[in-house]
């Protein structure tokens, strides 16, 4: 293993965008395997080859951008999941509005009928059933 830990020092190595690159490239061959699609199957190998590019290559700095511009492209997806379980939860009792103004998310309790909900950031006053 100490030929590997040679091999590595100075190298990207691995990120989330690599593991994503990663995902993508089993997607797309598992669905060229089901609709038995060679060109597909061929596709599928360019996520992959760009995957072991970025862990093998020198340019640190260059990599970490990259990665980072990938991470703020999917942040509100990953804020959406992490919500997504206390929404579920909250479907029962509340509802969900978000604000004309400020675009902010607010919660209002179910069955109180016609509501007038004001932001508590931007003072925005609009009428909602609840
Ligand atoms: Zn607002």
């Amino acid at each position: 293993m100490n030929w590997l830990r040679n091999f590595m020092m100075g190298r990207y190595g691995g990120d989330q965008l690599s593991l994503a690159l990663i995902v993508l490239s089993l997607l797309l061959s598992s669905i060229a395997n089901m609709f038995r699609q060679p060109v597909l199957s061929v596709i599928a190998c360019i996520p992959l080859g760009v995957c072991i590019y970025r862990m093998l290559s020198r340019n640190i700095s260059k990599r970490s951008m990259e990665n980072y511009k990938f991470m703020m492209l999917l942040s509100p997806v990953y804020s959406w999941l992490r919500r997504l379980p206390l929404r579920i939860h909250d479907l029962k009792y509340y509802r969900y509005f978000k604000c004309p103004g400020c675009k902010a998310q607010l919660r209002v309790p179910r069955g109180k009928g016609k509501i007038i909900v004001t932001c508590p950031k931007c003072k925005t006053e609009f009428m909602k059933k609840s």
